[in-house]
């Protein structure tokens, strides 16, 4: 079966890597964050917010000119970003973002499934008044972001919201993998054309919100799969394969 990829405009995407400014803190404890983690942390924004593209190439020179880094450096965080599945190296040509396969998309959903209806069967029966007040709040926040026409920014928050359910459950290792295949998830989302529309979504994340204040356990896990479901069936994971028998059936 010949790959449905997609040609990828190559957007002058690298100017869209904007350098996270240095945390500025009085703290002698806290560490600065470092020159690799910067990089990264820019990259993976620019994906998330869909300003980097799958298939854009990462020139190494580029990105040490514009964080006025070594190359060594940037390599590091390339290294890294490869380890985390968002860009892909390839010998003698270089780095490029991603470009997640039907195949691995699937199997990102199917992950996200699974741990975020655990989640969610955790997080429900023991969600404290405060948090439930603490999602209230990052709804409105979604809903404002929907007004504006940065359509970056809107799909940033609306991926927030699931991490920021993991991050009520205190499972720091379940945040971070859920953080990685979010930004992979904004990667198909650019791939697939999502049609799925972020007023939509906002409003699937309300029902979640308003089973969780019932401590409806069974209604929050099954509004949760219905919302990947949903965020899935709207990729065109498919490519154009007719079956031939019946196309062409006499
Ligand atoms: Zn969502």
């Amino acid at each position: 079966m010949a790959s449905n990829i997609t040609k990828l405009k190559a957007v002058d995407s690298l100017k869209q890597v904007k350098p996270v400014n240095r945390t500025k803190t009085k703290s002698a404890i806290a560490s600065p964050v470092s020159s690799t983690q910067r990089i990264v942390a820019s990259i993976t924004t620019a994906i998330s917010e869909r300003r980097l593209r799958p298939g854009t190439k990462l020139s190494e020179q580029t990105i040490a000119d514009l964080f006025k880094v070594s190359r060594t450096l940037v390599r590091q965080a390339l290294n890294q970003l490869s380890r985390d599945q968002l860009v892909v190296l390839e010998p003698s040509r270089g780095a490029f973002v991603a470009m997640p396969s039907a195949q691995e998309s699937r199997e990102v959903f199917d992950m996200r499934r699974v741990l975020e209806s655990d989640l969610t069967r955790k997080l429900c029966p023991i969600i404290t008044h405060a948090q439930i007040a603490e999602l209230r709040a990052h709804l409105r926040a979604e809903k404002e972001t929907l007004a504006h026409p940065n359509v970056a920014g809107r799909t940033h928050i609306l991926g927030d919201f699931h991490v920021v359910l993991a991050m009520m459950l205190g499972n720091t290792v379940l945040t971070k993998m859920l953080s990685e295949l979010l930004t992979r998830s904004s990667l198909i989302a650019l791939m697939y054309q999502s049609t799925l529309s972020a007023t939509e979504s906002q409003e699937e994340h309300v029902a979640i919100v308003d089973a969780f204040e019932a401590r409806d356990v069974k209604t929050a896990v099954r509004l949760t799969l219905k919302h990947l479901d949903h965020l899935e069936a709207t990729l065109r994971l498919d490519p154009f394969a007719p079956d031939l028998s019946q196309v062409l059936r006499v």
